[in-house]
């Protein structure tokens, strides 16, 4: 599923073909997964599309006042979510259409951004201008900038489990499975570690690790595991780099000890037994949780 590399690739995909472009018209499909799908088709038409960024998980494209739209002095954002499946792009109006494509809109050269989504976990609202500071402020940190300061501050002395914390997007904007295992690997630390045990050159390390995955997963355009492609349809390379994402008992890269895969966090979780020591309570109880 999309999670932060996945989501910039997109995003830089969209940034150089979207800036500039006015959405002249919304066709829609199966509109479940659209909070006020009606507003969405009412509003947007007439408005320039003015940039795209990343928020989290969440593809912004900010958009203009507009002069045929129906309130033209209040700036809005339409955001995207690709939830499990999801996938927005550019297509001319003679590109064959993808199945499960549930959104169309229009642009005034005639391409149209399309939203296809299989599944349709993905999320599509919109943000008036004035409220997106204070949704990006719900999001939780953004990895890729956080002071040592603040990372130490949002894990240290937090009695959880430090894959649930990585997982939680409160506390961080965009990391999900994949790169939660990647980064614990890189930094070696078990998933099942309780975030206030960890000492602060683990704690450093594991924020090196982070941005090192995420920064290479972007480089790579992403991991394609399932469905995704980027923006212009081409897939991410990342997932040849993994080192225990859905390695269960392949070698270990380090040390050459089979990765095991465990639930930690209600979530399958992959490690190194040897290079990512389990938490001794755990191991010595033998909870199903912390198998080691
Ligand atoms: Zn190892």
């Amino acid at each position: 599923m999309p999670e932060l590399p996945e989501v910039e690739t997109i995003v830089r995909g969209l940034r150089t073909v979207l800036p500039g472009h006015t959405i002249v018209s919304v066709r829609l499909g199966k509109t479940d997964f659209i909070e006020e799908p009606l507003a969405l088709a009412e509003l947007l038409p007439g408005r320039r599309i003015e940039t795209v960024e990343r928020l989290g998980k969440f593809i912004r494209l900010q958009l203009n006042a507009g002069s045929a739209a129906k309130s033209p002095d209040r700036p809005i954002n339409l955001l995207v979510h690709l939830g499990m499946t999801g996938w927005l792009g550019v297509r001319r109006p003679e590109d064959p259409v993808a199945p499960h494509t549930h959104v169309f809109f229009e642009l005034e050269d005639g391409r149209e951004l399309r939203y296809t989504d299989i599944r349709r976990f993905g999320q599509m609202r919109m943000v008036a201008g004035d409220q997106i500071d204070a949704f990006r402020d719900s999001l939780g940190q953004e990895p890729l900038e956080i002071s040592a300061g603040e990372f130490h501050k949002r894990l240290a002395g937090r009695r959880a489990r430090i894959k649930a914390l990585l997982l939680d997007q409160r506390v961080f904007r965009g990391i999900g499975n994949i790169y939660a295992d990647e980064s614990l690997w890189q930094a070696r630390i078990h998933p099942a570690r309780l975030a206030a045990r960890l000492h602060s050159t683990e704690l450093g390390r594991l924020r090196q690790a982070i941005r090192r995955v995420l920064q290479h997963a972007i480089a790579d355009r992403g991991s394609s595991i399932a469905t995704f492609v980027d923006a212009e349809g081409q897939p991410g390379e990342y997932q040849q780099r993994h080192r225990a994402y859905g390695r269960e008992g392949k070698p270990c890269f380090r040390c050459g000890a089979k990765i095991r895969r465990a639930i930690v966090a209600g979530r399958s979780s992959y490690f190194c037994p040897h290079c990512q020591t389990a938490p001794r309570r755990a191991r010595a109880s033998g909870k199903a949780e912390a198998r080691v």
